[in-house]
C-alpha cells in the first residue's frame, strides 16, 4: 500500500526514549519531525516513554529521580555510572532485572508493533535485545547514541542492526565494546531544524523578537531541560560584576530555580525564562553560552556558533563532553561559579578571542546530522 499523496509505501517507527533529562525527547522529536518533512504521512513515528509505559515500579519514576539522583553532588550518580559502564556489567544487570521487567518489556513491544524500533535511550538496549529474542521479532533494530564523548557501554550492547554515534570517539567507544564496524555510522547528534533554520536570522532580528537590547551583549545561561547544576550563584557572581551586557537565564522545567532566579536582588538587569520552545532563537540573539555540558545543547550551541562557557557537568556521561569542547578550543570549563564569571568576563572584554572561540564552536557543528539520520532509519530493511 503507498500513501496517496507522497506515493512512498508507508512505514511505522517506534521510537523509545525517556524524560530523563530534556535530551532524548528534543532528539527522538528532532528525527519524527525530519521524517515528517521528507516523507509527509508515509512515516508514521510513535514516541514512547519507555520507563513509563512500562508501567512498573521503579522504571516508572526514573524521569522524576532522575535530576534528584543526578542532583545529589553528582556522587552516587558519578559511582552507579562508572561501576555499570562496562559490557559485562551491562548484560548482568539487565539479565537480574528480566524476571520482573521483562513481561512489561514484551507487552510494551507488543502493544507498539512497527516496521522499524529505534532507542534513543543508553539504558535499556541490553533488555530490549532479550525482549526481541523472547518475541522472535526480526524488524530493524536501531539506536541513536546520545552522548558526544564519554558513551556508556548500555549504549553499545552488540545485537542492534544500527548504531548512529556523533563523534569519532563514540565510534572508538561502541568498537571497544564489540560493536562490529559495519554497523555504525558516524553522523551527529540530531538536532532541531529550528537551529538550521534560525541562522538565516540575523542577531538583530532575533533580539527584536525577544524584545532584547540591541546595544550591548547577551549572555545566555541554560542547565539542560531541567536547570540543573548551580545556577544560581553563577548568576550572582556575573552580576556581581556589573558586566555591560545583557544577562538571560533559561531555568527549562525546574520551577523551583524559575522562582529563586525571579526573586534574586542583583545589580544588573537580568532576564528569567522558564521552559521555552524557541530556544534556537534564544541561542541566535545570543554572545556567549553559559551552559551545563548538555550534549544536545552542546549541539544546538555549536550550529549557533557561540562560545561556550560550561559551568557543570554530570558526572560520567557529560565529562567528555568538556574535553571536547575545551580541546577543540569552542569553549572553557569552569566549574565554579567566580571561575564562571571571570571566565564570562574575559569573553565580554575580548571580541577578537570571543570570535575566534564561535568559529571554532561552529567548526564543531553537524547541521545536517538530523537528516541524515532521518535517510538511516529510513532505509533500514527489514
Ligand atoms: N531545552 C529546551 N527548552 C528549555 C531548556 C532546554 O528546549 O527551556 C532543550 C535544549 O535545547 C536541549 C535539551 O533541552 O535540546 C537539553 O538537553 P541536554 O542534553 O543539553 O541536557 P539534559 O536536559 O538532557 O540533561
Amino acid at each position: 500500500m503507498t500513501d496517496a499523496a507522497s506515493g512512498i509505501t508507508p512505514k511505522r517507527f517506534l521510537f523509545l526514549f525517556s524524560d530523563t533529562g530534556g535530551g532524548h525527547r528534543a532528539s527522538a522529536q528532532a528525527v519524527k519531525d525530519e521524517m515528517a518533512r521528507l516523507y509527509g504521512d508515509a512515516a508514521v513515528v510513535e514516541m514512547v516513554d519507555i520507563f513509563v509505559e512500562m508501567r512498573r515500579w521503579p522504571f516508572d519514576r526514573f524521569p522524576q529521580w532522575y535530576p534528584i539522583v543526578v542532583g545529589l553532588n553528582g556522587i552516587p550518580w558519578h559511582v552507579g555510572y562508572h561501576l555499570s559502564d562496562t559490557m559485562p556489567v551491562v548484560k548482568l544487570l539487565s539479565g537480574a532485572v528480566w524476571p520482573y521487567a521483562g513481561p512489561s518489556l514484551c507487552s510494551l513491544l507488543e502493544h507498539h508493533p512497527a516496521d522499524v524500533m529505534v532507542s534513543f535511550h543508553g539504558v535499556p538496549n541490553a533488555a530490549l535485545l532479550f525482549a526481541r529474542r523472547k518475541l522472535a521479532l526480526r524488524n530493524p533494530f536501531a539506536i541513536v547514541t546520545l552522548d558526544l564523548v564519554s558513551v556508556h557501554a548500555g549504549w553499545f550492547t552488540p545485537g542492534a542492526h544500527l548504531y548512529i554515534v556523533p563523534t569519532e570517539a563514540a565510534r572508538q567507544r561502541a568498537l571497544r565494546a564489540g560493536v562490529t564496524p559495519q554497523h555504525i555510522r558516524v553522523i551527529g547528534m540530531p538536532t532541531r531544524r529550528a537551529f538550521v533554520e534560525a541562522r538565516d536570522l540575523s542577531q538583530t532580528k532575533a533580539r527584536a523578537l525577544l524584545n532584547l537590547p540591541q546595544d550591548r551583549p547577551v549572555v545566555l545561561m541554560v542547565g539542560g531541560g531541567e536547570g540543573m547544576g548551580p545556577l544560581v550563584p553563577v548568576v550572582r557572581a556575573i552580576a556581581r560584576r556589573k558586566p555591560n551586557a545583557h544577562l538571560v537565564v533559561i531555568a527549562g522545567r525546574n520551577q523551583a530555580l524559575y522562582h529563586a532566579l525571579r526573586t534574586l536582588d542583583v545589580p544588573v538587569p537580568l532576564h528569567v525564562e522558564g521552559f521555552v520552545s524557541n530556544i534556537a532563537v534564544w541561542m541566535r540573539a545570543a554572545d556567549v553560552l553559559v551552559t551545563k555540558a548538555g550534549p544536545n545543547t552542546l549541539s544546538e550551541a555549536f550550529i549557533a556558533g557561540l562560545p561556550l562557557v560550561l559551568y557543570a557537568a554530570i558526572p560520567g556521561q557529560e565529562e567528555g563532553n568538556i574535553l571536547h569542547v575545551v580541546e577543540n578550543h569552542a569553549g572553557v570549563w569552569a566549574p565554579k561559579p567566580e571561575a564562571a564569571a571571570d571566565a564570562v568576563m574575559d569573553l565580554l572584554a575580548h571580541p577578537a578571542q570571543r570570535a575566534a572561540m564561535a568559529a571554532c564552536s561552529q567548526a564543531l557543528a553537524r547541521p545536517h546530522a538530523t537528516e541524515e539520520i532521518a535517510r538511516h532509519l529510513w532505509d533500514l530493511q527489514r
